[in-house]
């Protein structure tokens, strides 16, 4: 994404002005860029160095039915969920995935009936995050098939349902809506995290999905994990990965527990230290983002935004409405195409159709790094229709 930033305004005149008026600003993906600023004034506390001869076993732990996680990474798990108060730890599995994409294909794998004729239906609420009909689609599975809305769906079969609390991509709160006995649910909660959102109560579902991505923003190191209640399922979700990747990358498990660790002494000490803790600066960072793009949307009659109830969050004591990843923007008047509205002024976003919703709304990260969301914040006013 910064790439096509500079490319696109490398060729234009060394001016400020011009440059920031022909930039492309991309923000159709969620790539967590804008806590870079912050891991980079960290130093020996979450730097990870290996020798050439560590971490070469397939194995972590042959005794867990995770086989593959790595110790230093469960208990960071359960230390962070602890000290946040986001997630119910104790009685659960977890299990380590390349990311929670991987953990949500598992899930899939582990949750569908094997022995059924029809493939089991998968649905979640419009809007929902893009990649579900994909990843649930993209091997023409015999185990389920996408099935669209939640709220729409009124076949009388087995479903699994997805529930996205926070929301990607309106930032909502969410619970199951179809609500049918024997309806399996998979919660994601990529976003449950205090710079997002009031943490109201530890989260204590079924099946959890976590991931680094949108907690920490180390998106790139693909960590992620699930809490599973069940044993079974534990074991299937395991034996997903075993057959799809053998295990997750023990580099990637050992620097995620150092990097959630570090977060985690600093809440503790938070104190007794003056440095600021991990999620004192991203609430900051997240409610100043979201002050900036409300105050650009309201010099334009153009588009609008969600309104969020404030409530107060159980970890920080703060009170505050949902300061969501992703800004669900809508075009009011007559423009019915927003994404494409947005293109002819360089703003690349994700129409509402990819998230199952009307192509007035376009998906806009939040999490860019500070040069594009700048970008966008001065540039949305400007547009005139
Ligand atoms: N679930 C949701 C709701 C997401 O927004 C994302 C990332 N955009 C993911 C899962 C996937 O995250 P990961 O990088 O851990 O695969």
């Amino acid at each position: 994404d910064h790439d096509t930033i500079l490319a696109t305004t490398s060729s234009a005149a060394a001016a400020p002005f011009v440059r920031e008026n022909t930039a492309v600003i991309n923000l159709d993906h969620g790539d967590p860029t804008m806590y870079e600023n912050f891991w980079k004034q960290k130093g020996k506390e979450t730097t990870v160095v290996t020798s050439s001869w560590q971490h070469i076993s397939y194995f972590s732990d042959i005794k867990n039915i995770c086989w593959f996680l790595e110790r230093g990474l469960m208990s960071a798990i359960t230390r962070l969920h602890k000290v946040v108060g986001n997630a119910v730890t104790e009685g659960r599995h977890i299990v380590v995935g390349t990311g929670s994409s991987q953990l949500y294909q598992a899930a899939l794998y582990a949750l569908s009936p094997h022995n059924a004729s029809e493939p089991i239906n998968v649905v979640s609420a419009a809007p929902f995050y893009s990649s579900y009909p994909l990843m649930t689609d993209y091997l023409k599975s015999g185990l389920h098939k996408w099935a669209g809305d939640a709220k729409e769906f009124n076949k009388q079969e087995p479903y699994i349902e997805l529930v996205t609390s926070p929301n990607n991509p309106d930032g909502s709160t969410r619970q199951d809506v179809v609500k049918r006995d024997k309806g399996i649910l998979i919660h994601d909660l990529a976003y449950y995290w205090p710079q997002y959102t009031p943490i109201l109560s530890p989260a204590d579902y079924d099946i959890m999905l976590f991931t680094v991505s949108k907690s920490t923003g180390h998106a790139g190191s693909r960590i992620g994990w699930a809490l599973v209640k069940d044993r079974e399922i534990a074991r299937k979700m395991t034996t997903f990965i075993e057959i799809n990747t053998i295990g997750v990358s023990k580099d990637s498990q050992i620097r995620a527990a150092k990097i959630l660790e570090a977060i985690s002494d600093s809440c503790d000490h938070a104190n007794e230290k003056d440095a600021e803790t991990f999620f004192d600066y991203s609430y900051k960072l997240m409610a100043e983002r979201w002050k900036e793009i409300r105050e650009a949307v309201s010099k334009t009659e153009l588009f609008s935004l969600p309104d969020f109830q404030q409530e107060t969050c159980s970890f920080s004591g703060r009170t505050f409405g949902q300061l969501p990843a992703f800004a669900w923007l809508k075009c009011e008047g007559d423009v019915d195409d927003c994404e494409g509205f947005l293109r002819k002024h360089k703003i690349l976003t994700r129409g509402g159709k990819h998230f199952g919703a009307s192509m007035k709304y376009v998906r806009v990260s939040m999490l860019s790094r500070e040069k594009e969301f700048k970008l966008l914040t001065q540039r949305l006013p400007a547009i005139v229709s």
